[in-house]
C-alpha cells in the first residue's frame, strides 16, 4: 500500500531497527517504545488488522507466533512477554496494517485496558 507507515518500511523506504525477516514476516523495533523490549511484528503482506484475517490468510497468523517465538528467544526473554494486537478505533489502532506488539524485558503492569 502506497501511504502504509509500515509497507515502506517493509520496501526499505523507511528506516528500521530490524531484528527478523522471512518470506512473509518482518519485525523491527518499536520507534517510540513501552517497555525495556518493544517490538512490531508485521506481515509482508498489507491486511488492515486482526478483523481482516479469514480463511484465505489466516496461515499468515502461525508465521507471525513462529516469528514471535524466535525473537523471544534471540531477545533472551525468558521470564515472560506480552503480545498484544490492536483492531480498530477503541483499541487505539494507529497504523491500519496487520501488526503484533512484543513487550517485555521488564515486569509489566497487569492493566488491560
Ligand atoms: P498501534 O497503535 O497498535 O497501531 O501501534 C503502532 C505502533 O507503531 C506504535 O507503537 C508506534 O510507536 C509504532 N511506530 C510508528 N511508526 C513507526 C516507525 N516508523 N518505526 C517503528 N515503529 C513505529
Ligand atoms: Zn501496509
Amino acid at each position: 500500500m502506497e501511504d502504509c507507515i509500515f509497507c515502506k518500511i517493509i520496501r526499505d523506504e523507511l528506516p528500521s531497527r530490524k531484528v527478523f525477516e522471512d518470506d512473509n514476516v518482518l519485525a523491527f523495533w518499536d520507534i517510540n517504545p513501552a517497555a525495556p523490549v518493544h517490538i512490531i511484528v508485521v506481515t509482508k503482506s498489507h491486511i488492515e488488522s486482526v478483523a481482516a484475517i479469514d480463511k484465505s490468510n489466516s496461515q499468515l497468523l502461525s508465521d507471525i507466533f513462529e516469528a514471535i517465538a524466535v525473537i523471544a528467544k534471540d531477545l533472551k526473554l525468558e521470564d515472560g512477554y506480552r503480545v498484544i494486537s490492536n483492531v480498530g478505533k477503541n483499541a487505539g489502532q494507529t497504523i491500519n496494517h496487520l501488526h503484533f506488539h512484543l513487550l517485555g524485558g521488564k515486569r509489566l503492569s497487569l492493566a488491560m485496558c
